[in-house]
């Protein structure tokens, strides 16, 4: 796209990444399927790249889009959020401390626990929506702060502002796993975080159908070089037809968001007033405790709810058995709703309560959805 004025999260997001393909005029992006590319007479690479492992046309155009709808300066794009997330833990150092939130989604803290503590970080789980909490577990080896909100799968909310504020008095990193949250619904490197990560293979492409994950960094600094040299080095990288996808998928974002977010109102709404409902955690509704905070920080308060039946664990699982047009899976973020029972997923170590389902609230119909809803929790 040619220099101009600053375009508004719409327009870049259908015109951010690629621009006319010079060398046919298409309109749409060709995909780049070739792994390797040619050097000229003098040994130069005279189009920017080598092979496909170090950039790709397709990974370079989902990157600078990426960065720019988070307002960052980089964006590194991997093949699963997973991976990104790793590539930010490893780009520490053994010995380093980092502090991540009690709810989180639980396959980072699985890496965590399985990778890299044994790799050499020291750990802390603290409370982030209490800030003297997250002072007194700052060590003089802390590097990073990790936040995740709103958090998988109890829609906790952190003050990413005053969370990046006390962090940054100690020169202490924040990173954001904004999977939840992509772009524009909360602008995480703008309220104070040094990095966002996405797991892209949720919202961001938005059709259950590519794995991917990204980390945008709000500077080009030695932090950053160190997470692109991993996944240049280490190849973790997302093929160039997953790149393709996702920016595709990128282009209706805005708009997807939108019926997401009206959608997830409306279903919060329905399950609060609902006898067989013993709570629902979403942070737009007024009583949720990180109301206040998301109102500022986010500009909707995204497609994703959790609720808690009446009835344990045992009347969760019937209420997810009885549904029909809501779909039983894991994931996130796609057009078609989810719902999902999480404890049983997370494992034994699970601190989600037995009797909590996750919702991610897709585009069909909202009437369509309290009707599916409405007769499963009839019992
Ligand atoms: C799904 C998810 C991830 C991991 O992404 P993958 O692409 O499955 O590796 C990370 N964080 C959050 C909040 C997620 O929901």
């Amino acid at each position: 796209m040619s220099e101009g004025p600053k375009h508004r999260v719409e327009t870049l997001a259908i015109h951010g990444g690629a621009g006319i393909d010079d060398a046919t005029g298409a309109v749409t992006p060709p995909i780049h399927l070739s792994t390797t590319f040619v050097r000229g007479a003098d040994g130069s690479y005279p189009k920017g790249f080598v092979y496909t492992r170090s950039d790709n046309p397709n990974r370079s155009a989902l990157e600078r889009l990426l960065a720019a709808l988070e307002g960052g300066a980089a964006a590194a794009a991997f093949s699963s959020g997973s991976a990104a997330a790793g590539a930010v833990f490893r780009s520490l150092e053994p010995g380093d401390h980092v502090i991540v939130p009690v709810d989180m989604y639980h396959g980072i803290r699985k890496l965590l626990h399985g990778a890299y503590i044994p790799w050499g970080l020291e750990l802390s789980t603290v409370d982030l929506t209490d800030l003297g909490a997250l002072e007194t577990a700052l060590r003089p080896n802390t590097r990073l702060v990790w936040v995740e909100t709103p958090s998988n799968p109890r829609l906790e909310i952190t003050d990413i502002a005053a969370v990046a504020e006390l962090a940054g008095s100690y020169g202490v990193r924040v990173v954001c796993d904004g999977t939840w949250s992509p772009p524009d619904l909360q602008p995480s490197l703008v309220l104070g975080a040094d990095l966002v990560v996405h797991a892209s293979t949720k919202y961001l492409s938005g059709h259950s159908d590519v794995l991917g994950g990204v980390v945008v960094s709000r500077k080009e600094d030695r932090f950053f070089e160190r997470v692109r040299f991993l996944q240049q080095n280490e190849g973790a990288v997302p093929s160039p037809f997953d790149c393709w996808l996702t920016m595709r998928g990128i282009k209706t974002l805005p708009y997807r968001m939108r019926g997401h977010c009206a959608n997830a109102q409306r279903v919060a709404t329905f399950l609060a007033e609902h006898p067989s409902v013993e709570c629902v955690h979403y942070p737009g509704l007024i009583d949720h405790p990180g109301h206040e905070i998301a109102r500022r920080q986010m500009k909707a308060y995204g497609g994703m709810l959790s609720f808690e039946v009446r009835g344990g664990e045992e009347a969760a699982m019937g209420v997810a058995a009885k549904l029909g047009l809501i779909t039983r899976a894991t994931s996130l973020g796609g057009v078609e709703s989810l719902i999902e029972h999480r404890a049983s997923i997370e494992g034994p170590e699970s601190l989600t309560p037995r009797n909590l389902l996750r919702l991610s609230v897709g585009l069909e119909h909202p009437e369509d959805l309290l009707a599916d809803l409405e007769q499963a929790l009839a019992g």
